[in-house]
């Protein structure tokens, strides 16, 4: 009845979307001797998205109206134009320039849902994203890859951002719970990459930064032959102990550059830690979670006390509940991002640890599947609270 689509015709159509050339395009396809392509194929392949409320028989090819219709239920554009959709980017290691194409590509797919801000710049001036999801007036911000070596946690966010996206725009609930209601009332800020340049060393070597030279000397000077533990900025300052709470009372800290623990010369000296600090002032948000490696722990606790001690306890139990992780309440010390908003914005804030080993994506459905409700669980609660 409809005729067949043939591969060119689809190459065609992607080029349109994409503003590649067709030589592009072709780019985004298996190699397959089939000219008519099968559908769930496509889908699989992340070309295209199928709609919850579709099934494809295997086998079935893609037509023009199937085409059309798809076009017209799917978010933006139908066909998903990059063969690694921010889903399929799990588990892969996430570059920076993986995460720029991702969250331009999951605002354009969401338009009504998503939208992206950058909240400053790095020391190299890579950008410091911001997507917020949902339209509520309770505001959550959930933050990962502060820690350079820690860069497992901007896949786990991403795939949050996506997930939770999907849902809300066709109305499914995500486990037990109704995304698109709970965006209502909440909007969860995903920042996935606080530290870009220190997960550009780690994930991609000295080369890939300007700043090598002097990398390069202070993994020396540590004695380690390695970047995959390092955790620090492109500088040597250790992004998460910047913040003005018991900053100087910091113990077990490095006394200069270092890839980990040097807190610094002053609080937010560096430009990273400085646009956070400004942008959740402006925003306030409700709650905080930061997501860090490793160990399968929830931190709350920095010197709250009386009802927010009680309040703060109950939701890092809830929340550990909820991921199988212990609720731990030492780590008083200072100068972390969850301190301040502690301290400062007297808000309940978390540091969750995931996983048992830093950087292993052999750990990603692990972690995936003990951390994907985290956020919906966290806007719950806060909804809960009043
Ligand atoms: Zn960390």
């Amino acid at each position: 009845m409809y005729e067949p689509l043939q591969r060119r015709e689809l190459y065609l159509l992607l080029a349109r979307s994409t503003q590649e050339p067709v030589e592009q395009a072709g780019k985004y396809f298996l190699s397959a001797a089939a000219e008519q392509l099968p559908l769930n194929q496509l889908a699989h392949l992340g070309i295209i998205d199928v709609p919850f409320d579709r099934t494809f028989n295997p086998g079935a090819v893609v037509t023009r109206q199937e085409l059309v219709q798809t076009a017209a239920r799917t978010a933006k554009p139908a066909l998903r134009i990059h063969n690694a959709p921010v889903v399929t980017a799990v588990p892969q290691k996430y570059t920076y320039q993986r995460l720029t194409a991702d969250v331009h590509a999951l605002a354009a797919a969401y338009p009504d849902l998503i939208s992206l801000v950058e909240i400053g710049q790095s020391v190299e001036g890579r950008a410091i994203y911001a997507l917020r999801l949902g339209h509520g007036t309770k505001e959550i911000f959930l933050d990962a890859a502060i820690h350079a070596s820690e860069w497992l946690t901007t896949n786990l966010l991403m795939k949050m951002a996506e997930e939770y996206a999907r849902h809300a725009q066709y109305d499914r609930p995500f486990g037990p719970y109704h995304v698109a209601e709970i965006l209502e009332e909440v909007s969860l800020w995903f920042m996935p990459m606080l530290n870009p340049d220190g997960v550009t060393l780690v994930l991609e070597g000295p080369e890939a930064v300007q700043n090598s030279t002097f990398a390069k000397q202070l993994l020396q000077q540590a004695n380690e032959n390695s970047f995959s533990s390092w955790k620090a900025n492109i500088r040597g300052v250790d992004l998460n102990r910047q913040f003005p709470a018991f900053w100087s009372r910091l113990v077990n800290v490095q006394p200069r550059p270092a890839p980990s623990h040097f807190k610094g010369t002053k609080p937010l000296s560096e430009p990273e830690a400085q646009s956070l600090y400004d942008f959740t002032l402006q925003r306030r948000p409700a709650m905080v979670i930061s997501f860090h490696q490793q160990g399968e722990i929830i931190y709350w606790y920095n010197r709250q006390s009386g009802a927010r001690y009680n309040r703060d306890r109950q939701l890092a139990r809830q929340l550990a509940a909820l991921t199988g992780y212990g609720a731990g309440q030492q780590l008083v010390n200072g100068g972390k991002y969850m301190d301040w908003a502690i301290s400062e914005l007297g808000i309940p804030a978390f540091i969750i640890e995931v996983g048992t080993v830093v950087g292993d994506l052999r750990q990603w459905e692990r972690i995936w599947r003990q951390n994907r409700y985290v956020a919906l669980e966290a806007a719950r609660l806060i909804l809960a609270l009043e």
